[in-house]
């Protein structure tokens, strides 16, 4: 049996522990009314799930608890334990779990709090309903028929008639993997949203960060390059340097020796020149012919005087003689030459300044002189007369010879001084002609050489003036390398170790690096500015960039998989979806078939004849089923969704009857007996309650329902509430419930006479 025991435990009206045993086919409860019998189908359906209070004729879980009567105090929870056992079938076990017997145990507490355990286990409801729904268990439909809901089937509407045909028929797993799926679909959409979103909002940064990893990629291959170019021009700008400077202190060196030489010889020259001497000469001949112009004026005074003298001496000497003759000649004055000389002179020199003069005034100026000089001169002439007399004359004669004599001696000394000076100043020239003969051949030398020394010195300072900016490059240079070192770091050193290679990699040699045009260096230092700037314009990477990009990417990469799995597993659950729907609408469609077979017979065989049909209708809109369930995403999808109901059709032997309204309480009886039936012999359940089901027939249906029982029997446990003595006589175990003063009821097992007894 799969049903083995079920424990009451303060639910309803059984305040105390009452357990059944279903060990046989067919287990019958009887009692009186209200004894508690429909109770013990209402904790069936309990403690399998139902989760509809008014199934179970409450309006809360508190309705389910014993509410304690006049002698018995209420209870604080209800509690249903059934037992169920879980053998294998076809290699499988029945239930998906892995014990073979287990107890599924339901607790409803005062505060309406539920509790499900399984052996003890706390578990969720759902977890019992898809352990049940395996073995096609479930709260409600077809297998638990409450007293009074034979019709039930019949009543409902074609979508709720549907659905109780669908559990029935043990489509309610397929649906809960549907819905499970479908959750798991919403979830994942939700998850995929949810994703692209996080995606989506950090996309703009990993962009970002991208291009500034490649900006980093592309400066690092920008340095790489500006390594290998600056190793190139700093080597050969020290070669070229390093050796052009040698060269120039070299020829510096050189020209130095040839400036010291020349001016060596210079001074050499300079000293054999006489340039000295010369002027020494010259200021010698210089004084001499000084001396001898003084000494010539001196002589012409002297002549002068002489000449002066010699008159003055000839006019006494002719006065003295006219003295001696007597002859008076008183109109007669001697004038001497010299006086009268003077006189002229100077009268010539006033008449020529007055005869050149413009001047009216200068003219008469120089007319009064001459006519005073004229006026001194006659005055003298009359004052040396009266004082001559003979014996003054004879003295004064022999004073002037003397005088005159002297004069005389004086000429000739000075005459024989001028003879010497004359001697002299030949002399000087002949020496100084000599001389300076001699010192222009050495002028010219010297000229030469200074002329050698300018260029000598001129080439100097070129040389000087190279170096100088050779210095100017070297100071650059040493920049340059400092400037490297900060660019590309401490490898710009090591210039000195690269070697620089041609296109076809042969090494250049220091030769062809200084053959080199000097031009191609500065293009080269335009080029590793340029890679400079370009460089800079990369600007300046933090350090964590890296860090940051790589985190950035790998938490996109990390997205993008679980996009790629959540579309996956979206693929795959649009899938699942969509086999379940198609495994569902074929078993759905097999199992009505099915069921209508049976339907048929099963009513004709109750109602001797006739015929009765489930059909399958289009429902309205409204009436869809799958509104309230997730939406399906596309149009193919919403199309394999069965939207159709459930419609009875029946036709009575001999009656012209439309519609279940038309049928009598037993035939609806019957009607529902047969439907019922004949669901539960296409998917035989593992138990079926039937609550007096069997209350609206007479004898003759009565033994048809206990064959049809015992019919169901051989495939379904059978628990049959009733007072039908028919029914009675097919079970197997009959309990009896009875309800005493106290309002709890009892269990009891009692044989059939003794149930016969109790069901009255
Ligand atoms: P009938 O043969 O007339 O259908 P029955 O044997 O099926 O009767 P039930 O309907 O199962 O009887 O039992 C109803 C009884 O259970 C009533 O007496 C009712 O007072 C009692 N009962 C229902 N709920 C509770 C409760 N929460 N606490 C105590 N007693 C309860």
């Amino acid at each position: 049996m799969y049903l083995e025991v079920v424990t009451l435990n303060g639910f309803k009206s059984f305040a105390k522990k009452s357990e059944l045993e279903f060990s046989t086919p067919i287990t019958a409860i009887v009692g009186p009314n209200g004894s508690g019998k429909s109770n013990v189908a209402e904790a069936f359906r309990f403690v399998l799930g139902e989760q509809s209070f008014k199934s179970m004729r409450g309006k809360k879980g508190e309705d389910l608890i014993f509410g304690g009567t006049d002698s018995a105090t209420r209870s604080n929870r209800a509690e249903v334990v059934v037992t169920l056992n879980n053998p294998v079938i076809e290699g499988t076990k029945l239930f998906p779990v892995e014990f073979d017997k287990f107890n599924i145990t339901r607790t409803v507490y005062r505060d309406g709090q539920n509790e499900y355990t399984l052996n003890g286990a706390k578990v969720r409801l759902r977890d019992i309903q898809e352990i049940l729904a395996t073995a096609n268990i479930g709260s409600s439909g077809c297998h638990i028929i409450s007293q009074g809901e034979a019709d039930r089937i019949l009543i409902s509407g074609p979508l709720a008639r549907r659905e109780m045909i669908e559990d029935a028929l043990g489509l309610k797993i397929y649906q809960f993997k549907r819905q499970g799926a479908e959750r798991k679909l919403i979830n994942t959409e939700d998850n995929i949203t949810r994703v692209e979103s996080l995606r989506q909002e950090a996309a703009p940064h990993l962009k970002f960060l991208t291009r500034q990893m490649k900006k980093v990629a592309r400066s690092a291959g920008l340095r790489e390059e500006l390594k290998v170019f600056y190793a190139e021009y700093l080597k050969r700008e020290d070669v070229y340097l390093t050796h052009h400077k040698q060269q120039l202190l070299d020829q510096k060196e050189e020209v130095e020796t040839s400036l010291t030489d020349l001016e060596s010889k210079i001074n050499t020259t300079k000293a054999g020149l006489t340039t000295g001497n010369q002027v020494a000469e010259h200021k010698q001949l210089i004084e001499t012919e000084e001396k001898m112009a003084a000494l010539r004026n001196e002589f012409r005074q002297v002549a002068r005087e002489g000449g002066r003298f010699e008159g003055q001496i000839a006019l006494l000497k002719k006065r003295l003689e006219d003295k001696e003759t007597n002859v008076q000649k008183s109109a007669t004055v001697v004038i001497d030459r010299q006086s009268t000389r003077g006189l002229f002179d100077g009268l010539i020199s006033r008449a020529t300044v007055a005869k050149v003069s413009n001047s009216a005034e200068k003219l008469r100026l120089e007319l009064d002189r001459i006519i005073t000089d004229l006026k001194d001169f006659l005055n003298n002439i009359e004052a040396s007369d009266e004082k001559t007399s003979p014996a003054n004359e004879e003295m004064e004669l022999t004073a002037l010879i003397k005088a005159k004599t002297n004069l005389d001696s004086r000429l000739d000394e000075l005459a024989a001084r001028e003879t010497k000076l004359n001697h002299q100043s030949n002399e000087l020239r002949t020496v100084i002609e000599s001389k300076a003969s001699e010192n222009l051949a050495a002028e010219r030398i010297l000229f030469k050489l200074m002329t050698e020394k300018r260029t000598t010195e001129t080439e100097l300072t070129n040389l000087e003036r190279e170096l100088t900016q050779l210095d100017r490059e070297q100071a650059e240079f040493k920049n340059e390398v400092q400037t490297a070192e900060r660019v590309i770091g401490q490898s710009a050193l090591d210039y000195h170790n690269f070697t620089i290679t041609d296109k076809s990699g042969q090494a250049i040699t220091d030769t062809l690096i200084l053959a080199e045009a000097r031009e191609k260096q500065s293009h080269r230092l335009r080029n590793l500015e340029k890679i400079k700037i370009r460089l800079e314009e990369f600007g300046e990477v933090s350090e964590d960039l890296e860090k940051e990009y790589h985190e950035a990417k790998e938490r996109d990469q990390f997205l993008e998989r679980e996009l790629t799995d959540l579309n996956q597993s979206m693929v795959k659950l649009n899938k699942l979806i969509a086999d379940l729907t198609a495994e569902l609408n074929r078993r759905f469609a097999t199992g009505i078939k099915q069921i209508n077979t049976e339907f048929n017979r099963l009513f004709t065989l109750m109602f001797d004849g006739g015929g009765a049909l489930l059909e399958l209708i289009k429902l309205p809109p409204k009436q869809n089923r799958h509104q309230s369930e997730a939406e399906p995403d596309n149009e193919a999808e919403k199309d394999k969704r069965d939207n159709r109901g459930i419609e009875i059709k029946v036709k009575l032997p001999n009656k012209r009857i439309k519609g279940l309204a038309m049928l009598s309480g037993g035939e609806r009886a019957l009607t529902s007996i047969a439907l019922i039936f004949a669901i539960s012999q296409v998917n035989p359940p593992l138990f079926i309650i039937l609550d007096e089901t069997d209350a609206a027939l007479d004898e003759a249906n009565s033994r048809r329902y206990g064959d049809m029982i015992e019919a169901l029997a051989k495939r379904s446990q059978l628990i049959l509430i009733t007072h039908n003595r028919e029914t009675m006589s097919r079970a197997g175990i009959l309990y009896g419930v009875t309800m005493g003063s106290d309002g709890i009821s009892k269990l009891l097992s009692v044989k059939f006479d003794e149930a016969v007894k109790v069901a009255k």
